[in-house]
């Protein structure tokens, strides 16, 4: 795990600025929701901090570390997205593996992995299926379980349950809240659900239109709004 750290970030696509130069320090171990309108620069901010878009400006640190220059995999950062792909002709256990098998790790030590992993996040009776024979929520878990298995230093969700059921959503919610008090791994999630963030978070962040807006423990933010934008979006739940 480790602390992330943005100064200064900024973001264009061509002459378009995206993202405004945003100063975000997000603690070792900590929830953290980014919240805000869809189109305020939720995904672009994540994508940059994976090293899957090159920022624009400022910096970047993972730990102690500026990552800016350093590749996704260099990063170990794992990403978690609402259109998970999984490997329809592998099983759970193999498509659970398969980043550690590029990695070129011992066969063993993916085994333990995927057995823990599984543990975890109660798929070990489904570890010999192949996606197909898996419901929504199991297929979510184990797109979940693909990214425990790297043991990265932080987590990344961009909308993770955005495609579930409106019940489905509620119990990955606690899934997700389980996994991150047993792993305490560093977690930013990225949602346009205020409840969620609400529900998930020790700490929420606003985003509008590329800047923070305010930010802060779920019940302040509730509480005392900085403003009327914010109060629109956390104060009352749609
Ligand atoms: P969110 O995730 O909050 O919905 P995004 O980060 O996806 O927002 O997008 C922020 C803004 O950047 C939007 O106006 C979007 O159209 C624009 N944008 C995102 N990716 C690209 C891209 N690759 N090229 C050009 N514009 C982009
Ligand atoms: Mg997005």
């Amino acid at each position: 795990m480790a602390s992330v750290q943005m100064t200064e970030v900024r973001k264009s696509f061509g002459a378009v600025d995206v993202i405004h130069g945003i100063d975000l320090k997000i603690e070792d171990g900590a929830f953290v929701a980014l919240v805000g309108p869809s189109g305020c620069g939720k995904s672009t901010l994540l994508r940059m901090i994976a090293g899957l878009e090159e920022t624009s400006g400022g910096e970047i640190a993972i730990g102690n570390r500026v990552v800016n220059d350093l590749t996704p995999r260099e990063r170990n950062i794992a990403m978690v997205f609402q259109n998970y792909a999984l490997y329809p002709h592998m099983t759970v256990a193999e498509n659970m593996g398969f980043n550690l098998k590029l990695a070129k790790k011992p066969q063993a030590e993916i085994d333990a992995r995927v057995s823990e992993a599984a543990r975890m996040l109660g798929l070990t009776p489904l570890l010999d299926r192949r996606p197909s024979q898996l419901s929504g929520g199991q297929r979510q878990r184990v797109a979940m379980g693909r990214a425990v298995v790297r043991k990265p230093q932080v987590f990344l969700f961009d909308e993770p349950l955005s495609n579930l059921d409106a019940k489905l959503r509620v119990q990955m919610r606690s899934e997700i809240k389980g996994l991150h008090q047993k792993v305490r791994t560093t977690s930013i999630y990225v949602t346009h659900d205020q409840i969620e963030a609400m529900t998930l978070a020790d700490h929420i962040v606003v985003m509008h239109g590329g800047r923070i807006e305010q930010q802060g423990h779920p019940m302040e933010l509730y509480r005392r709004p900085a403003n009327l934008f914010v109060a629109g979006f956390i104060g009352t739940p749609a």
